[in-house]
């Protein structure tokens, strides 16, 4: 376990909670929180503080995914990512974006070989290695009838999508990534420590 990620606070199971996780403490109604500022404008805030409460495994916490997003942190450990190292993306086969942010690659591959979700999907979860990636978007522009959220991708500081729509997330695009199998770059990492 990366020295970083055995700091983070755990769950009732011991196991560390990666830094992006919501959590509920137990007032918490659920509801979303919309506001808005000059800098982003319609935006989902979020006032959950990692340790205190329940963790939602599987939920991002939208402060602190954008927060990790423009800022290069580590979607598990929280620690900044040299600008030298490269970053690690997990998600689904040739996902053109990711949702969750970038990751070292120590903690990619804790992740990778630990999270029960991402040990179960194997061979459709691919990692993105890159140098740098750029930002776009995700912002929830209206509720279906049914009460799905609607959404759509625009570029970062868009002036009209700031007025039309919420942003929640940021989604990252890798520059050139290199791309593989999470089960095959793990064991190739494996190979590779002498
Ligand atoms: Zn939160
Ligand atoms: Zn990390």
């Amino acid at each position: 376990m990366p020295l970083h990620v055995a700091q983070l606070p755990r769950n009732t199971a011991g196991r560390p909670v990666p830094g992006n996780i919501s959590w509920y403490e137990a007032d918490d109604d659920g509801s979303i929180l919309v506001t808005s500022n000059d800098e982003l404008g319609g935006h989902i805030t979020c006032s959950c503080t990692p340790g205190r409460g329940t963790p939602a495994f599987g939920e991002q916490c939208p402060v602190r995914q954008r927060e990790f997003m423009i800022q290069r942190l580590c979607g598990v450990c929280t620690k900044d990512i040299d600008i030298v190292e490269q970053v690690v993306f997990v998600g689904e086969t040739d996902a053109p974006y990711y949702l969750e942010p970038p990751l070292h690659r120590d903690c990619a591959a804790y992740a990778l070989q630990v999270c029960p979700r991402l040990h179960a999907a194997g061979e459709r979860i691919e990692v993105a290695l890159a140098q740098t990636y750029t930002l776009t978007e995700d912002r929830i522009t209206g509720v279906t009838a049914g009460g799905e959220l609607r959404r759509a991708r625009f570029a970062v500081g868009d002036p009209v999508a700031r007025h039309l729509a919420v942003l929640e997330f940021y989604l990252a695009v890798p520059a050139a990534p290199i791309r593989m199998t999470g089960p095959e770059w793990v064991a190739n990492r494996a190979k590779s420590v002498v």
